[in-house]
């Protein structure tokens, strides 16, 4: 099921030669009716209520998320925790110690988090271009406009919107929406959008839904202070020095969401099995599919 109505619009971006504002193309743009928008604002009050603050995301630096951002690229959390581990213990998890680290030796310490050489090359790339556009400054490049920062970040090899956006709202606070594959499994399941949608469709309707939550919770100071429903499992980390970084409350809410997000997937919405009858979702699911 697929109800938003669209708008054509131009896309613009910014020009990686003058960084001045360039026409991309030409797309639409998807007006969410209230419904499909209200049902997100819902999920987001359910789960946050049910599994409490998520703290995210579990890292002491902002290089630190940035570089856990990429080795989670296609493997699961626990074994970028190795690499991370690795590479603590050698102290290189920092723009200056990737800088420094011959590629070999950045590959065998990255090793647990899979795709290593790739992703050896992809840091490499990262510390190149923050030197060569920020001299090596991270408060340079989160400083950018969102945008144009996220332009650069996707031109960048081995950079795709979920990294991007993982590095700007998780490293740089910057208020974007994290769409992974948890999120496309959970809106298809409850009928609001298919698996395969467009991942700026996607975005668009998480960021135009949550921003009235951020609206209400900065007037309220909400976060932080939920009554807990008992038995329901999240993917909440100990509050970390990012965790606790001061942010917008828009920031904070697209932060929590994608947390809560990833909690029901890796506890209930599993791709082979979903077990709707634990879920805190089950109550929203449509009458005709997993219902019970
Ligand atoms: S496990 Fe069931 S109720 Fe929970 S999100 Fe998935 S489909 Fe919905």
């Amino acid at each position: 099921m697929h109800l938003g109505k669209f708008r054509r619009v131009r896309r613009y971006g910014c020009c990686p030669v003058c960084s001045g504002r360039r026409l991309i193309g030409e797309g639409v743009l998807t007006l969410w009716p209230d419904s499909q928008q209200r049902q997100i604002r819902t999920y987001y009050r359910a789960l946050l209520h049910s599994c409490g603050p998520q703290n995210w995301w579990p890292a002491e630096s902002r290089f630190e998320v940035i570089v856990g951002a990429y080795l989670t690229q296609n493997t699961a959390w626990t074994n970028v925790e190795k690499a991370l581990a690795n590479l603590r213990a050698a102290r290189l998890l920092s723009a200056e110690g990737i800088r420094r680290a011959p590629l070999a030796e950045l590959e065998r310490l990255i090793r647990p988090a899979g795709y290593f050489r790739q992703k050896a090359k992809r840091l490499k790339i990262f510390v190149a271009f923050l030197d060569r556009q920020y001299g090596g400054s991270l408060m340079r490049l989160f400083a950018r406009p969102t945008a144009k920062l996220r332009d650069e970040l996707l031109s960048l090899h081995g950079i795709g919107p979920e990294t991007a956006d993982s590095i700007l709202l998780y490293a740089g606070n910057h208020p974007v929406f994290v769409v992974d594959t948890y999120t496309r499994r959970i809106l298809a399941r409850h009928g609001i959008l298919p698996e395969a949608a467009p991942y700026e469709e996607i975005r668009e309707l998480f960021e135009g839904a949550l921003a009235p939550v951020a609206e209400s919770v900065a007037d309220s100071g909400e976060i932080g202070h939920q009554q807990l429903a008992a038995g329901f499992r999240g993917a909440a980390h100990p509050p970390s020095a990012m965790s606790t970084a001061k942010r917008t409350a828009l920031a904070q809410v697209y932060n929590e969401m994608h947390g809560l997000i990833v909690g029901v997937g890796k506890n209930y919405c599993r791709k082979s099995q979903a077990r709707c009858d634990e879920c805190p979702l089950q109550r929203f699911l449509p009458r005709s599919t997993y219902r019970s």
